[in-house]
């Protein structure tokens, strides 16, 4: 089993010719509602490709609350395990996109913020006995390294995907068996500029040193770089016509976790998850361009 922790946001996403500046008003947009945050995205990737998972998450007792539990319920999962803040707004992103493609976004955590260490008693044994547990950043740090606790001491594998990118303790680092930060992250948590494939490597190694067992950055459309105990690979993108890169990270994270939950060695799992990941790039929005098993097949044989 694999068990994803972390937070769900309802994306209102207003398209238009070009991003308000201050005390402007620009009329003539079109609008869309998606299921987005890290968390759920993650959890949406696991769950599609086929995968034996659990989601955690809190939201706030207000209509879009209501509507991520029934979509949760949709895509297959326990809606008990998707709490609720009665005090707290469901998490929120208002995105901007202009007609030149560029996007300013501003996140508003609400519940998310209190998912808290006590919310876990009812859930001990579920991480406790999985194969597999799957944290992002976009949760109270506190909580997520409690959650790595209950992991490494029942030696569960615990994947950490560091986004939004933040500093990392030692004690945290030590804990984590597989950490996937982009090179934005990669370069936060290691003070290494990481733009390509040699910088990205000094940082993986460095990461390593810091006590992480495995590390895979990865580099957008440039691919990503797997690094061991044994070494380093690098692994190329899948070409694809890309439309919307958002979700290509989370897609990536959650997909290689569920191949990791089923045994399958990492090399084979990243380029699963590659395969899932180029998919959603060529598909708009957040959640809505997650891919099926199905198309993930179809693609590799192809
Ligand atoms: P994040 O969204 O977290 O910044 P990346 O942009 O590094 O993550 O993307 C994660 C993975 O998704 C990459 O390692 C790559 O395999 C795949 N990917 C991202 N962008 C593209 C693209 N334009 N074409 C094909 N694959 C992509």
């Amino acid at each position: 089993k694999l068990v994803v922790v972390g937070s769900s946001n309802m994306d209102l996403v207003i398209s238009l010719a070009r991003i308000p500046a201050i005390g402007e008003t620009v009329l003539g947009g079109s609008s869309s509602m998606v299921f987005g945050g890290k968390g759920a995205n993650q959890a949406v990737a696991a769950i599609r490709c086929g995968g034996n998972v659990s989601f955690i998450a809190k939201v706030g007792n207000d209509l879009f609350g209501e509507n991520m539990k029934k979509h949760f319920e949709k895509e297959g999962f326990n809606s008990d395990h998707i709490l609720t803040d009665a005090n707290t707004a469901t998490g929120i992103a208002q995105i901007f996109v202009s007609d030149k493609g560029e996007n300013s976004i501003a996140v508003a955590p609400g519940a998310n913020m209190k998912l808290m260490p006590k919310d876990f008693v009812p859930f001990h044994n579920l991480i406790k006995n999985a194969q597999v547990v799957l944290l992002q950043l976009e949760t109270p740090l506190e909580t997520v390294e409690f959650i790595a606790d209950i992991a490494f001491q029942n030696e569960v594998k615990l994947i950490l995907n560091p986004a939004p990118a933040k500093q990392l303790t030692e004690s945290l680092l030590k804990k984590i068996w597989l950490l996937t930060p982009n090179e934005t992250e990669a370069s936060l948590l290691t003070g290494i500029d990481v733009i390509d494939q040699t910088s990205a490597q000094k940082a993986a190694e460095h990461l390593l040193d810091m006590g992480v067992k495995n590390v895979i950055v990865t580099l957008g459309v440039s691919g990503s770089l797997l690094c061991t105990a044994k070494g380093v690979k690098y692994f190329k993108a899948f070409q694809v016509k890309a439309k919307d890169t958002t979700a290509a990270g989370d897609v990536f994270n959650g997909t290689l976790a569920v191949a990791i939950t089923n045994g399958i060695a990492l090399q084979d799992a990243i380029t699963f998850a590659s395969a899932a990941a180029a998919i959603s790039v060529t598909k708009e929005g957040a959640q809505p361009s997650v891919p099926f098993r199905v198309e993930i097949d179809k693609f590799l044989n192809s």
